[in-house]
């Protein structure tokens, strides 16, 4: 694979948050967040001071934040550009004001290591690292930035934000807000429609929600206009506080108080809980026992439900402000919208599924770069298209895929496909969603795994599962698969353009050209074994079940049969690029034939089975 073309000059896409700030380009490959030399993404927003000087920033000063405590300053976002009333009064009660101070023009400044300075020198450090971070992985100078800040800061929050940028010797560009820059990551707007999207952002400290209208380019090549039509929100909710929540949890269970050890293990038990339905802790007890302890996720969920309930309340209200609108989009931005129950609680709100296939984290870097992308006249790069640019299926049984959307087709598009268990008593199903056009799965790029759970015990090829294919209107995949008899559901959402460039399609288009002969083979040989496999298995247990009313001859003829195609399955599953399909076939073929008689004896005995893996359903 060609490396894209360095670019010169290159515009930056910055989040520059309160808890985390990431640098993101958006070049030939699309929009990627940069990492820095130890491979963080995330660099935290954090800056030690001393003597006037910042000595340490990101990981470093965050990893030293307490023992430096009145060193290090962290959540400076929270002053940018208030003045010193303001931030004292907005600091509220619960509110660290340790640092806080007013600088001669009474604006809101720090006191750290000896010196004072303001948060958007303290802006500055980070984004001058973020800055140094993108030199040194795209190997040029970096002096232009499209940063994003909240929907609600007003003028006064923006230049704050343009003079750390100029502080760090980068030229902001532009300055979008966040919910802007999350709708663009997803290609919202980029296809001349207008819509309304709600974009629900919940992080580690703050938590907002801003409801945005998309009004297309009108031709005047000035590009989509997103206006915020309202905004609502809370500077001190976040994720912090259902580590509280359990945190307090935590003390009360070992009758401790609660400590920074205890709210670590909360938090990494918050973060267990959004992907297990229950996790065991062991909590540092008083007398330096450790005590064992069973947290469920309903458990947790009662405890956040009214911190989730406050900020669909807000939802509530902005939705209100906005003039009633109906939504057409939910995005959801930040780490805390991994919590299943916030995404069940947004999505019942809004009466739908909300956007999830970004990681949450990276969306609002990811939409700054394309932004700048924009910017710099290179948008071409980016695969924004009307149709599917390759394949898309799930891999089957042995290997091989079943395309459920082929190349090309229009966007949306919609596609089902019924499948079923290939061994007995399967009570959870892996589905991996593959993008490409070869016939195995091993040569297909994988775009997501996800799997089927609590499937009741039945016989292989009994279940029922449905598998729904939707691309939405924005390139978004759903994917969807539901067992008809027990209703058990999973999905999972993702971004098939993204990374992937136009020279790149063309290669794996051509690429399955010069592999189709081989491909198909292979595809029909291990079509062959899987199928073959569930034939002699049904027929090794009619067998044993009716070998009293069966001639020794006729047995005899079936048990030669079957070691035929035995050694073919055996053969196929060893390698099946050598396997002569055809002699394959006629194997299969033959038994097939000679068990007939077989099967009318045991349709008599009303054993019946489905022999096939994988049953075509009707196309929606
Ligand atoms: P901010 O916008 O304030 O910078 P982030 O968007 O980075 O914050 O979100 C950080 C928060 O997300 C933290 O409270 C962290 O514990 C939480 N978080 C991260 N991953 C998960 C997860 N898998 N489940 C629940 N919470 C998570
Ligand atoms: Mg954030």
């Amino acid at each position: 694979m060609s490396l894209p073309e360095p670019l010169s000059d290159p515009i930056v896409g910055i989040d520059l948050g309160t808890t985390n700030s990431l640098v993101a380009i958006c070049d030939g490959a699309g929009p990627r967040v940069l990492c820095n030399e130890v491979g963080e993404r995330m660099i935290p927003s954090a800056v030690r001071y001393s003597q006037g000087v910042a000595v340490a920033v990101g990981s470093a000063a965050r990893r030293a934040a307490a023992e430096y405590a009145c060193d290090t300053v962290m959540s400076a976002k929270r002053l940018m550009g208030r003045s010193f009333e303001e931030a004292r009064a907005r600091a509220g009660a619960g509110g660290d004001v340790s640092q806080l101070c007013a600088s001669a023009r009474g604006l809101a400044a720090l006191r750290v290591g000896g010196a004072e300075v303001l948060p958007q020198e303290v802006a500055a450090v980070i984004l001058r690292e973020l800055r140094r971070i993108a030199e040194l992985q795209l190997g040029v100078t970096v002096h232009r930035a499209v940063i994003t800040v909240p929907a609600y800061f007003d003028d006064g929050q923006r230049q704050a934000t343009r003079d750390a940028a100029r502080i760090a010797g980068l030229d902001a560009v532009r300055i979008v807000n966040e919910p802007t820059a999350a709708a663009l990551a997803y290609g919202i707007g980029s296809r001349g429609r207008a819509e309304t999207i709600a974009v629900y952002d919940f992080g580690g400290g703050t938590f907002d929600v801003s409801i945005l209208q998309v009004i297309p380019d009108d031709g005047s090549g000035d590009g989509d206009l997103f206006r915020v039509l309202a905004t609502a929100g809370d500077t001190h909710l976040g994720g912090d506080d259902l580590d509280d929540e359990l945190a307090q949890y935590f003390a009360r269970t070992v009758g401790a108080a609660p400590s920074r050890a205890l709210r670590d293990l909360a938090e990494s038990t918050k973060i267990a809980l959004s992907l297990h339905a229950h996790v065991d802790v062991e909590i540092d007890g008083v007398l330096g026992k450790p005590l064992q302890k069973r947290v469920t996720r309903l458990e947790f969920e009662a405890m956040i439900r009214p911190w989730v309930h406050k900020t669909i309340d807000a939802c509530a209200r902005v939705v209100r402000d906005a003039g009633s609108v109906s939504i057409d989009r939910v995005v959801m931005v930040g780490g805390s919208t991994r919590i299943p129950l916030v995404r069940q609680l947004v999505g019942e709100f809004f009466d739908r599924e909300p956007y999830t296939a970004l990681d949450p984290d990276l969306v609002v870097a990811l939409g700054a770069a394309v932004q700048a992308s924009v910017l710099r006249g290179d948008r071409r790069d980016v695969l924004l298209l009307d149709v599917i640019p390759l394949s898309l299926g799930i891999e089957t049984v042995g290997g091989a895929v079943a395309k459920l959307l082929t190349r090309n087709a229009m966007i949306p598009a919609r596609a089902t496909e019924l499948f079923s268990t290939s061994v007995d008593n399967q009570t959870s199903v892996r589905l991996q969603v593959l993008q490409g056009e070869r016939e195995m799965a091993c040569d297909c790029r994988s775009l997501a795994t996800f799997e089927l759970r609590g499937l009741p015990a039945m016989p292989a090829g009994i279940p029922q599962v449905e598998v729904v294919f939707l691309v939405d209107a924005n390139g978004v995949l759903h994917v969807t698969a539901v067992e008809r008899r027990s209703g058990c559901r999973a999905s999972v959402q993702v971004v098939p353009a993204y990374g992937l460039t136009t020279d790149e399609i063309e290669r794996i288009e051509r690429e399955s050209l010069v592999h189709a002969r081989a491909d198909m083979h292979q595809h029909r040989v291990v079509d062959l074994a899987v199928n073959s496999a569930l034939d002699i298995k049904w027929i090794d247990e009619a067998l044993r079940k009716t070998r009293s009313e069966l001639t020794g001859q006729y047995v005899a003829s079936l048990e030669g049969l079957l070691t035929q195609l035995r050694s073919f399955v055996e053969q196929a599953r060893a390698n099946a690029r050598d396997v002569d399909a055809n002699a394959f076939f006629a194997a299969k073929d033959a038994l097939d034939r000679a068990s007939v008689h077989l099967h009318e004896l045991s349709i008599a005995r009303s054993l019946r089975e489905i022999p096939l893996a994988h049953m075509k359903g009707p196309h929606e």
